[in-house]
């Protein structure tokens, strides 16, 4: 029916830090999911989730990417955790220009988590034997994640090499394309 939104059961991920003991093997089996061809390499470096760690206290606080982002953003709020004063950049889920975490460390391309896909529980989730990663599930409005994403990967190519460069290939591939 037209104006009618569709909704779906979307499942996320709650994370409780208090649990956290900062093993890394979300990071490892996340990386691993995503290798080329799967499971042949574990690169944190690669993973859709960090662990920040402070090492005074000991606290450990996993971080999901979330939606990149063309700009670096002008606030810079300050966290308390445990006493501790940690930057805004370290909790936050942005692939950004301004720093290094998610990004592919080869291409430079925006990370983010994508639940998994294909798999029927997280396995960042499934892995993480203290609990500290569990999954809810709750009703979301549907979006087209697929176009989201593609649009995602458009805006990394533009920062990178300029709107120019890139409407340069898409004309020459459609050409070819074509022909
Ligand atoms: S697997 Fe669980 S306990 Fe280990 S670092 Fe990740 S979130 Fe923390
Ligand atoms: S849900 Fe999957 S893609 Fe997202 S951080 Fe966890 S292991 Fe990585």
């Amino acid at each position: 029916m037209k104006g009618e939104q569709k909704k779906k059961i979307v499942k996320t991920i709650k994370v409780n830090i208090d649990k956290c003991n900062g093993c890394r093997v979300c990071e490892m089996i996340c990386s691993a999911f995503h290798a080329e061809p799967k499971y042949s390499s574990s690169n944190p470096a690669r993973a859709r989730i960090r662990v920040i760690r402070d090492p005074l206290s000991d606290k450990f606080v996993p971080v999901f990417a979330g939606a990149y982002t063309i700009a670096q953003c002008a606030v810079r709020d300050k966290y308390t955790i445990g006493g501790k004063e940690y930057d805004q950049c370290a909790f936050c889920r942005a692939s950004c220009p301004s720093r290094e975490d998610f990004k592919e460390p080869d291409s430079g391309l925006p990370l983010k988590c994508d639940r998994c896909e294909g798999e029927e529980e997280p396995l960042c989730v499934k892995w993480c034997y203290v609990d500290a990663l569990t999954c809810e599930e709750k009703e979301e409005e549907v979006i087209d994640e697929k176009l989201e994403d593609m649009e995602i990967g458009v805006d990394a190519l533009v920062e990178k090499y300029g709107l120019e460069k890139v409407k340069d290939i898409v004309a020459r591939l459609s050409q070819s394309k074509k022909g």
